[in-house]
């Protein structure tokens, strides 16, 4: 007999595994279809060369850019989605990003929901993914409290549920040297669970492997430990890990979703041998590489932005012909990712700080300090980790490994980010019909990665996604000036604040030299908005074409802002969770 969900969600990252929690907890029977599996709580988590030249935990997955070139995305799919090798700095977008932005590079659209909507939903999130962050004296304002560090800081509600990391030598003495320059700096909001009072009842070691690696000792806050095995023991969830959705099917009128197709391919493994991490066992029917339906009351499509669009457009049907909930033909286009880039500053004096996310600036983030540019450029941040390996592909051929250690030592990575816009051309599509010639490896497979690292690669479980077309990834970047003067404005400040003798841009965090290989920012390719005919989503993240389907994760996003996208998409997705139980789930 067919078992019928109260809901069934697809994917597990930051906005799935978000509302799979809230659903869960509130006792809706659910079921989790993630096309992962756990990610492997391993020494080579902390490894450099495995994870950023290796690609250790990066898909086998070639999907291609907009000439038909190869691209071998950054993309992890496990349970807990991108959050597993995330940075976890946890932004609230700028009270200005929801409203109309006028940019050097074109428009920011309006989202369909304000700051002040949002706000309840962005301190649950906090306090869900254990933020640590400080306001300073936290001036009253409007709505709550606003910050004395950084005048872009919207209002809050309440303050951090936890207090900011403190900065390490280096890190302190850049920041008081900027500081006497005039910039404002303020604390990273951080989503790591460390107890800087006393260390030694901290989860958290404060390691130099943290930003784009998986947590060793599941310190970092992600959706699969902050979410998913918060409710595996509940008996109204069901996990189904290495359970790809390949289609939506709906009702003959195309009204509504019935089901969903699904391949499942633990190869060789039964669902019932994982229960340790508290998977329940699948029907025998769904087991070793075939395909199964499930049916649920409401479907919630929660696979990041690209895969989410993918899943659309692929379940195309004659009331649908160009994709499901794509009468508007805006699924998969308005793609965005963030104009960014680490940039290294080198200096005489050594750095020997381990993690070093800790302040950074929103002084450029409204507007530069060019009057006559007036413009918004974006932040600045530090990257959190960095290590030598990272610079081997910037580095000249045969730079020796030593003369990359010697500079990692009087080195200070930066991250900035610029907004980029969304543009119908920025788009995901389905290259073709043709099924791939070789096998779509989930990662951590054995063989090298078809990128051409050729480091070895964790071989658990063989895995055949049978994925039926291949992705195409189609950008242009956008808003490029702005972001070149941000870069020259942080360059110039570091100098003058006589931390940057030289500078050099690396490509190397978010691991390639290709940077729209680094999509882990990703969003905007179901917008959300009040037009049918110009978004794809309402302002509840329901389909306009449809009665029971929701996209719950970065797709909904409007414009990207330029500040790190998780909080957002997580706040989101309680906030919809929030309708889901009162509207359609009572
Ligand atoms: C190296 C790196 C560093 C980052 N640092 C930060 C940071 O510091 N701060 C920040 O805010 N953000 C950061 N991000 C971005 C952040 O991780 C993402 O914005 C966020 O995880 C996106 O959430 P999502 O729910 O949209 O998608 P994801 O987290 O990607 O989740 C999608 C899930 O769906 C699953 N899935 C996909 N297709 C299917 C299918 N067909 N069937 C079943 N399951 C499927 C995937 O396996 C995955 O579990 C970083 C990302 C990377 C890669
Ligand atoms: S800094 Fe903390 S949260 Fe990050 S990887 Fe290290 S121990 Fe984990």
């Amino acid at each position: 007999m067919s078992i019928s969900y109260d809901a069934i969600v697809i994917g597990t990252g930051a906005g799935g595994g978000t509302l799979a929690l809230h659903l869960a907890q509130a006792g809706k029977n659910i079921l989790i279809l993630e096309r992962g599996s756990f990610l492997p709580q391993e020494k080579l988590n902390w490894d450099t060369q495995a994870v950023f030249l290796d690609n250790r935990y990066h898909t086998k997955e070639i999907w291609q850019d907009k000439d038909g070139k190869d691209l071998h995305p950054q993309q992890a799919y496990y349970v807990g989605g991108q959050t597993k090798v995330y940075g976890a700095a946890m932004f609230r977008m700028r009270a200005e990003d929801f409203g109309v932005i006028q940019h050097k590079g074109g428009v920011s659209p309006a989202w369909p929901i304000s700051y002040a909507e949002l706000e309840p939903y962005y301190t649950r999130a906090e306090e869900l993914f254990h933020v640590h962050g400080d306001l300073g004296t936290a001036p009253r304002v409007p709505g709550g409290f606003g910050s004395s560090f950084d005048p872009t800081e919207p209002f809050h509600s309440k303050k951090y549920p936890y207090p900011a990391f403190a900065n390490e030598p280096r890190m302190q003495v850049i920041e008081d040297d900027v500081r006497k320059l005039g910039i404002n700096t303020f604390p990273i909001p951080l989503g790591l669970k460390r107890n800087e009072a006393d260390p030694l009842a901290s989860q958290c070691v404060r390691c130099d492997t943290c930003d784009g690696y998986p947590c060793l000792v599941h310190a970092k806050s992600d959706s699969d430990i902050n979410c998913i095995r918060k409710i595996l023991h509940l008996p109204n969830v069901t996990l189904m890990t290495n359970s790809r959705v390949t289609r939506l099917l709906t009702n003959a009128e195309g009204t509504a979703v019935t089901g969903v197709e699904v391949i499942h391919a633990g190869v060789g493994k039964p669902y019932a041998a994982l229960s340790a991490v508290g998977e329940t066992s699948a029907p025998s029917a769904s087991r070793e590489g075939k395909t199964a339906i499930y049916k649920a009351g409401f479907f919630a499509v929660c696979a990041g932005a690209i895969n989410s669009a993918v899943l659309l457009l692929a379940s195309a049907n004659d009331k649908h012909p160009k994709g499901l909930a794509n009468r508007s033909d805006q699924v998969g286009r308005n793609f965005m990712y963030h104009q960014a880039d680490a940039l290294l500053a080198l200096s005489t004096v050594r750095n020997d700080d381990a993690y070093t996310k800790t302040w950074g600036t929103n002084d450029f983030y409204l507007k530069d300090t060019d009057p006559a540019y007036p413009f918004p450029l974006g932040q600045v941040q530090p990257v959190g980790s960095f290590h030598h390996e990272m610079m081997k592909g910037d580095a000249p051929p045969l730079t020796p490994g030593f003369v990359l250690e010697g500079m990692k030592h009087h080195a200070v990575p930066w991250w900035l980010t610029t907004e980029d816009l969304p543009s119908a051309e920025n788009r995901v599509t389905l290259h073709n019909a043709t099924p791939l010639s070789i096998e779509s490896n989930q990662p951590g497979l054995s063989g090298a990665h078809p990128s051409g690292d050729t480091g070895s690669t964790n071989e658990t479980e063989l895995v055949n996604n049978h994925s039926p077309r291949r992705i195409q990834l189609s950008y242009t970047p956008n808003n490029v000036e702005s972001f070149d003067r941000l870069k020259d404005r942080w360059i110039d400040v570091l100098k003058k604040a006589g931390h940057a003798t030289t500078h050099v841009p690396l490509h190397a965090y978010f691991k390639k030299r290709i940077p729209l290989e680094g999509v882990g920012h990703q969003n905007g390719t179901c917008r959300m908005g009040h037009d049918a005919t110009t978004s794809v989503l309402d302002v509840h993240c329901k389909a306009h074409d449809l009665d029971n389907l929701y996209v719950v994760d970065a797709s909904c996003f409007v414009s990207a802002s330029a500040v790190n996208p998780s909080l957002t998409i997580i706040a989101n997705a309680i906030r919809v969770s929030d309708h889901l139980l009162q509207e359609r789930l009572k």
